[in-house]
């Protein structure tokens, strides 16, 4: 027996159901995997005082956040990319386990030079060197080929269960496009799309840069949010045509929510991610020094966007909640000479983003504890086919659990923490409740006692697996919570 989580208070989807709050209970890991979970001092009686023992008295015992939306990068541990995300999977998988994010999701494109499999062949080779947590591959196509689209199949066998695709608006061919969404649902993935219709945006830069306007305060006027909602239009019609089962990612308005909700009720299989900036923050930033900080796609936006999304999560319309760990420098950021036409998109977000949670939603009222475990686990792992190893605290589960202390409070300092970025668009902020610790197969990825698992720890997940059940447990019925099959 390895390790021993004791008296903690359990939450957990049981038997593929809905996830529970069952209480105080010890949790027993041997090895990679959960062996028992049982009445305080039970398991610990079965363990014959031969493991190391958690003492997780007040703290919940969560399955670890599954957060599939990063951009990590394979080579900034040579010395950084000057004009790049500057995480590696050292970095940023340091940054997951800290935050309580036991998988990340990398998204591995075919752009700058690479095909999608020499992308995924480097990130898998620095992943599987340097990662502390595990990592799942999403492939990724902006301007897919016929032979892009030929290949989604060899990637469905390679157990890769999502691809990723961008609005026919950022020069792809949109019958291609629309082709390699129909090819991934049929080979059993779900597709994940970036909704934001690119032209509309140039032409709203355009505008502005020639009226005077292009500086990056003006940046929320450069991306409104009709470019998101005519996107999200468009992706829907295209699920609702192939029946390919769809999470729109990073969703950040009301009315995109609305668009994605109706057809979800309607019977489309259209999930809907949100990241956390479009929760925790308002366009009131660009008004800010520095706006550069804060630069994203889509932009954040008003409070009443806030407030939907919030809405969203509470009512079961958001159905994950996901990073999208974009790191940049602050001074490559904030640097004097961009414009809203070449803002630098993306902020640090994997170490703050399930505390952050947790302090706003479920301390804040604004919904349960079991609603925190669908949005930063259950749900994902049963989208992405990972369920049952992952998002759950089960008996033959993955040993991946978030401890997390509801008393606990600290103040977002971005300098202090594992990314290379060195700040956070949340600095000063408080926060209540937080991560102690994060065990990543049977044993501690991080802990506030100063433990941080050593680069390689981590697995590549979903790769090598047998992944014909995947995208075909997602689309095969409705168990009528949070419309996501349990698998
Ligand atoms: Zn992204």
């Amino acid at each position: 027996m390895s390790l021993l989580v004791a008296g903690g208070r359990v939450v957990t989807p049981v038997d593929g159901g809905p996830v529970r709050d069952l209480g105080l209970l010890d949790v027993l890991i041997d090895g990679n995997r959960i062996v028992a979970v049982g009445e305080v001092g039970g398991a610990r009686a079965a363990a014959a005082g031969s493991c190391e023992t958690i003492d997780a008295t007040g703290c919940f015992v969560l399955p670890a956040a599954l957060d599939l939306h990063v951009h990590l990068s394979a080579q900034a541990s040579n010395g950084g990319e000057p004009n790049g995300f500057v995480d590696d999977f050292a970095m940023g998988t340091a940054a997951a386990a800290a935050g309580g994010v036991g998988t990340v999701g990398q998204m591995s494109f075919a752009e700058d030079g690479w095909t999608l499999s020499g992308a995924l062949n480097r990130d898998a080779a620095a992943a599987q060197r340097d990662a502390r947590v595990d990592v799942l591959l999403i492939p990724g196509l902006v301007t897919p080929t016929a032979e892009d689209v030929a290949a989604i199949p060899a990637l469905a066998r390679a157990g890769h269960p999502a691809l990723k695709v961008v609005d026919p608006s950022f020069g792809g061919d949109p019958s291609l496009i629309e082709a390699a969404i129909a090819a991934a649902g049929r080979a059993g993935m779900i597709a994940l799309v970036h909704c934001e219709n690119a032209a509309l945006i140039d032409a709203a830069g355009r505008r502005l840069i020639a009226s005077g306007r292009g500086g990056l305060e003006h940046f929320a006027q450069s991306r409104p949010v009709e470019t998101e909602v005519s996107s999200v239009r468009w992706a829907v019609e295209v699920c609702r045509r192939t029946g390919t089962p769809m999470v729109l990612v990073h969703v950040s308005s009301a009315q995109a929510l609305a668009v994605a909700a109706s057809a979800r009720a309607d019977g489309v299989p259209v999930f809907v991610e949100t990241r956390p900036m479009y929760l925790h923050l308002t366009d009131e930033v660009f008004s800010r020094p520095q706006p550069g900080r804060f630069t994203g796609m889509p932009a954040v936006r008003s409070a009443r966007d806030v407030a939907a999304l919030w809405q969203g999560i509470a009512d079961g319309t958001v159905h994950t909640v996901a990073s999208d760990h974009a790191p940049w420098r602050l001074a490559d950021k904030t640097d004097s000479g961009l414009t809203v036409a070449s803002a630098r998109m993306g902020v640090a977000d994997l170490q703050t983003w399930v505390g952050m949670l947790f302090s706003e939603g479920v301390l804040g009222g604004r919904f349960g504890i079991e609603t925190f475990v669908e949005v930063t686990s259950t749900n994902a792992a049963r989208l992405y086919g990972l369920a049952p190893a992952k998002g759950s605290v089960s008996v033959g589960a993955d040993a991946d659990l978030m401890i997390l202390d509801p008393l606990r409070h600290s103040v977002i300092d971005g300098a202090a923490q594992y990314s290379a970025a060195g700040y956070s668009v949340y600095d000063g902020m408080t926060v209540r409740g937080g991560v102690r610790a994060c065990v990543v197969r049977g044993a501690l990825a991080w802990s506030d006692t100063g433990v941080l698992a050593a680069p390689g720890h981590g697995q590549l997940v979903g790769r090598t697996s047998e992944t014909g059940a995947l995208g075909r447990a997602v689309a095969r019925g409705e168990s009528g919570w949070s419309g996501l099959a349990p698998t």
